[in-house]
């Protein structure tokens, strides 16, 4: 679809209509400097948020589409119940199970995987405080020439299938990797967008060197940019957690304007902001989701980042490398 210039964005009355009245930003804990644990805005059962009508009313919209309800709806995300966890537990050592852990998703679709400690932080305020000990993140990567037809409507459907073909692939990956461990005695339960489980992704993601936020909300990654999906699988086998990657994606967004210009509502700041406790690149939640609504899933901002475009990314880290290395060289501190 030909991608809008700025807008007089208005959303549809039937959406208005049902529209909370309160802000999704402060849900989320835009402006807030004190750390607290986030609470449910979107992509959870619609009765417990109160943006519930509104995600309900874009669910419908979406399954209306023949194309997108044979793809997502009725699409291949593994098995849908977990298997029992075995009754007795297998014995290894952590190494040998981050590798076997490793092997089993990258052979099962997965194109990347991380490890983290999990945190009680990375949970909604409604969990309570026993989690797993280990998070697996899993990241498949999205067609970017697909991505790029972003925005998508009801007869233009390109980028919303690839997104939903790739939380179909990454729900299959978790559920098969969890089952995978649960065979092997050990608790597992996987989660796969876009519906959110107890945990926020995006943080844990972060954590274990999946890459950096960028302007646009999204991760920003070394390999595929932007154009990649999470899921994750909870667990306690012993596992070793992966360190986090900041490569310069920080410093590059600081300076580029790419997504601020492509995105039609005027959702992406070019200042970073507190949310919850943490000073971050946050998107305006009440622009971009009526806009992300009758879309079937906007992803603009997504698309067109210079990161995201094929083989882009690693050229972009190396360059920042080099450019920090010359500058360190010329300040008499190498880093070589
Ligand atoms: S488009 Fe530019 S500013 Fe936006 S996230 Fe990508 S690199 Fe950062
Ligand atoms: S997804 Fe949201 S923030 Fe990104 S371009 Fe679309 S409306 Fe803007």
């Amino acid at each position: 679809m030909a991608r809008p210039a700025k807008i007089e964005f208005k959303p549809s009355p039937e959406q208005l209509a049902l529209m909370p009245d309160c802000s999704g930003n402060d849900i989320n804990g835009r402006g807030e400097s004190r750390f607290r644990r986030p609470s449910r805005v979107y992509w959870h059962n619609p009765s417990d948020i109160p943006h519930g009508a509104i995600q309900r009313w874009m669910v419908a919209r979406f399954n209306r589409v023949e194309d997108f309800k044979t793809v997502y709806a009725e699409g291949d995300r593994g098995p849908s119940n977990p298997d029992p966890i075995a009754g007795s537990e297998q014995q290894d050592s952590a190494q040998n199970w981050v590798k076997k852990v490793k092997e089993f998703a990258l052979q099962h679709e997965a194109d990347q995987v991380g490890i983290a400690a999990m945190k009680v932080d990375w949970t909604y305020d409604d969990c309570g405080p026993d989690v797993a000990t280990w998070i697996i993140l899993l990241g498949v990567e999205m067609d970017h020439a697909k991505l790029a037809c972003a925005p998508s409507s009801d007869t233009d459907t390109a980028s919303a299938l690839e997104v939903s073909v790739q939380y179909n692939r990454g729900a299959r990956v978790s559920a098969h990797l969890a089952n995978w461990i649960r065979g092997q005695g050990y608790h597992a339960e996987p989660h796969a967008g876009p519906w959110a489980g107890p945990v926020t992704l995006t943080p844990a993601a972060l954590a274990c060197g999946f890459g950096e936020l960028g302007k646009h909300g999204n991760i920003i990654n070394r390999q595929s940019g932007s154009s990649f999906r999470l899921s994750a699988v909870l667990t306690d086998l012993p596992l070793l957690a992966d360190e986090a990657d900041e490569f310069g994606a920080d410093g590059f967004c600081t300076r580029c304007q790419v997504c601020i210009n492509a995105c039609p509502v005027d959702a992406i700041s070019d200042t970073k902001q507190w949310v919850r406790g943490v000073e971050k690149w946050y998107v305006d939640f009440d622009k971009c989701i009526p806009y992300f609504n009758e879309t079937h899933g906007c992803g603009i901002c997504i698309a067109v980042c210079p990161w995201s475009r094929p083989g882009a990314a690693p050229r972009l880290a190396e360059k920042i490398r080099r450019r920090k290395n010359r500058l360190a060289q010329m300040s008499g501190d190498t880093h070589e």
